[in-house]
């Protein structure tokens, strides 16, 4: 028995007969950029997340950076973004001269809430990234809301949560990454719906600003050699396409494996009073990106080595808050102290999560556990 935090290879046996041939027709084909299969995942994913334009792109962090250069912001603009997060949607902020302002988030959902935003708020904030972290929504309503009060756009970075589904108060509900006025996800090997290598996708409603992002996808070339705004070079590759058109007929199952595991792990540590278990809010289902603990009185580091010696990895997601990076010393403007998301950093634990954990494994996690708390 061999634990790994993410298995892609025994999710590729199940469907290599499928996965090579959509691979070898592209070869055939040889149309590596842009080939058929690109329009036919857009339409694909179109479908699945109930979105009127999908514009796929290179990676979910040009996805982000994209969001923002369509929104046409103007260098010192504030945008928000939770401090407890991966660094790609501050990264996108900074890097355009716009103004990362991380706000604190919620120690029980992981995600920023109408609280922590209202924290960060300026006459200068125009726009918001709420990430639907480690698989489950932030509270989108009382966000949109809030934004339309305030003018702000809303860019949901959904590169862990696709396929979640958050709950409107009129029962109504919508997919993650449909909500706001631009949503963005990757389909990096790891995430729930992964390829074999990199790629990522925008998504609106909008039709004006899914025309301006797909032209920024290409050099913002409106037709050949005609440059109507600038953009880049950020494609998702027709091969790329091609294993998602299989991959994305799976997501359903490969999320339902996730929140199986989920229940299994839930089930098997609930009575251990030295880990708080990851709670799933009303307004939203849970993808299970990721299965995070909090480990109580600083024991998180002793219980990973624990883990390891069992042969069981973990990891932490994530180890410091955006605010204390390096990167962003000289452009983060708040000096406040980020409570919630300093103690998340040192408490986290992610533990093995992927479409094809068996309860042998996960029994033998759970048993390690609970050893190390007896
Ligand atoms: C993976 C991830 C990204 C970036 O996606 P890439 O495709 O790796 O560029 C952005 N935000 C979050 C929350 C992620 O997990």
């Amino acid at each position: 028995m061999e634990i790994k935090m993410c298995d892609l290879i025994d999710q590729y046996r199940k469907i290599q007969p499928e996965v090579d041939d959509a691979i070898s027709q592209v070869i055939n084909n040889s149309a590596f950029i842009n080939g058929p299969q690109i329009n036919e995942f857009k339409a694909s994913l179109e479908q699945y997340t109930g979105t009127k334009h999908v514009i796929p792109c290179a990676n979910g962090t040009d996805a982000l950076q994209l969001a923002l250069m369509a929104l046409d912001l103007q260098p010192g603009d504030e945008v928000i973004v939770p401090a407890f997060t991966y660094v790609a949607a501050a990264e996108a902020i900074g890097l355009l001269r716009l103004v990362p302002v991380m706000v604190d988030v919620d120690y029980h959902s992981f995600n920023i809430t109408l609280g922590n935003i209202g924290k960060g708020l300026s006459p200068k904030t125009r726009a918001i990234i709420p990430v639907h972290l480690f698989g489950q929504s932030c509270p989108m309503e009382e966000i949109m809301n809030f934004a339309q009060k305030h003018r702000l756009f809303v860019v949901e970075d959904n590169a862990q949560a696709i396929g979640a589904y958050y709950t409107f108060s009129d029962g109504s509900k919508k997919q993650t990454g449909t909500i706001g006025h631009i949503g963005c996800t990757s389909f990096f090997p790891t995430k729930n719906l992964g390829c074999f290598g990199d790629g990522g996708a925008l998504m609106t409603d909008d039709d004006i600003l899914a025309e301006r992002l797909r032209a920024m996808t290409v050099h913002g070339q409106i037709e050949k050699y005609c440059h109507e705004i600038l953009g880049c070079n950020s494609r998702l590759d027709t091969l790329q396409a091609a294993i998602l058109n299989v991959k994305i007929q799976h997501l359903d199952e490969y999320i339902q494996a996730r929140q199986r595991a989920a229940r299994i792990y839930s089930e098997g540590l609930k009575n251990i009073d030295g880990i708080t278990l990851p709670e799933e809010m009303s307004y939203s289902t849970h993808v299970y990106h990721q299965y995070t603990l909090k480990v109580k009185d600083g024991m998180r580091n002793a219980l990973k080595e624990h883990l390891l010696k069992q042969g069981i990895p973990s990891m932490i997601y994530y180890p410091l808050p955006l605010n204390k990076q390096n990167a962003f010393k000289n452009i983060v403007p708040t000096s406040e102290q980020l409570n919630v998301s300093t103690e998340l950093a040192q408490s986290v634990l992610s533990l093995p999560m992927h479409t094809e954990l068996s309860e042998e494994e996960q029994k033998h996690i759970i048993t390690s556990i609970q050893t190390f708390f007896k």
